[in-house]
């Protein structure tokens, strides 16, 4: 009876995919869904302030759904997939395990609002797969941007102004490896980078999930 019990509750609340809502392998993403995320060539996607910009997938349906549930409709296990997709693109560029992988912060507003960094997890589950070291302590959002989706290439500079602090005193002497969802005027990575090399710390790369602007 106890065994019928449990594997009742076990059918009851098997995972379901987020994407195609297949129960079989009672995961988030099932492994057909994770087959339709695909690669843009390892190359570098375009430079911004001397740095290499990389960005690791095609544009498609199931990645933007991957991003928007994992920042948006809180789906934090969702984390995991985009890590490994970005680690297997990334691993083909090194397999280096010597970067300090730095989120794109969010502003302690923004924070309360959505209770975690998305990117944050990103990071942690990165690192557990690449054996790098999480640094989230080295960059701060200390301005509260108004949403960038809406704006020009222009406005988002703008808006993002003196947004990022850094703090060198949580700086370990390693590369760093800038991570962010979607790259799309660039203008985040542009105004973090500018922030780093204030203090002195330029040995920096970018690391996108996707672009709207891929090969
Ligand atoms: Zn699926």
């Amino acid at each position: 009876m106890k065994e019928f019990l449990l594997s009742l509750l076990d059918w009851i609340y098997k995972k379901k995919c987020y994407f195609c809502g297949c129960s079989h392998e009672s995961v988030k993403m099932c492994s057909g869904c994770a087959d339709t995320l695909e690669h843009l060539p390892v190359k570098v996607n375009r430079i911004i302030s001397g740095r290499n910009v990389y960005c690791c997938g095609v544009y498609s349906k199931n990645i933007q759904k991957l991003i928007r549930g994992l920042k948006y409709h809180r789906q934090p296990e969702l984390a995991y997939y985009l890590a490994k997709f970005m680690y297997e693109y990334h691993r083909k560029i090194t397999e280096s395990s010597s970067f300090e992988i730095v989120p794109v912060p969010l502003h302690a507003n923004r924070l309360k609002k959505r209770k975690y960094n998305h990117m944050n997890l990103v990071a942690e589950e990165l690192c557990r797969l690449s054996g790098c070291i999480l640094n989230t302590d080295l960059v701060k959002r200390v301005k509260d941007t108004a949403a960038q989706y809406k704006l020009s290439k222009k406005e988002r500079k703008k808006n993002l102004a003196n947004a990022f602090e850094v703090d060198k005193s949580k700086f370990n002497g390693g590369k760093i490896l800038l991570i962010d969802d979607i790259c799309t005027t660039g203008a985040t990575f542009e105004e973090i980078i500018g922030e780093f090399k204030k203090h002195n710390i330029n040995d920096i790369v970018c690391l996108a999930a996707t672009t709207p602007f891929g090969e």
